[in-house]
């Protein structure tokens, strides 16, 4: 597994801009994660550590983990705003597929339940929440078919 082949970003002109893996503190420090981060497309997933975002380049179809964590004690304690960049081989893409899809199935489950319940109201992210379940399933059954598990 540690072929490191990674043919596809090569000359891509968004991830040559981004480097294999990026940490940065953004509310004690200057550093920003290179602008090409913003250029990502959103799979799922909340961002949050434990919880990272699942990240697509549209050029060349390579996956990324991305964070944006913030803690922000208000005046107590040191406080922090993380963001992380890791680019992803398509194994590791898959693993953070699926660990996200059961956390978002869980989510729309649990606000499907609620909104049976009369009288809730129907949080607006519900149907965003739909659709991001059904992209994470696409691009799982991609990366799957990519791997010759399916
Ligand atoms: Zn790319």
């Amino acid at each position: 597994m540690a072929k490191k082949e990674r043919k596809a970003e090569k000359g891509c002109s968004i991830c040559k801009g981004i480097p294999e893996y990026k940490f940065v503190e953004t509310l004690h420090t200057d550093e920003r994660l290179p602008e090409e981060v913003d250029q990502l497309l959103v799979i799922g997933g909340y961002g949050l550590y434990g919880c990272e975002q699942v990240r697509k380049c549209p050029e060349c179809g390579t996956f990324y983990s991305f964070l944006h964590d913030h803690d922000s004690e208000s005046g107590v304690g040191y406080g922090y705003t993380d963001e992380a960049i890791q680019r992803l081989t398509p194994e590791k893409a898959l693993d953070l597929i699926e660990k996200t899809l059961k956390t978002s199935k869980h989510d729309v489950a649990y606000w499907d339940e609620k909104r049976k319940k009369k009288g809730e109201i129907i949080p607006p992210f519900l149907d965003k929440m739909r659709a991001e379940v059904g992209l994470l399933e696409t691009e799982r059954d991609a990366l799957r078919k990519t791997l010759g598990l399916s």
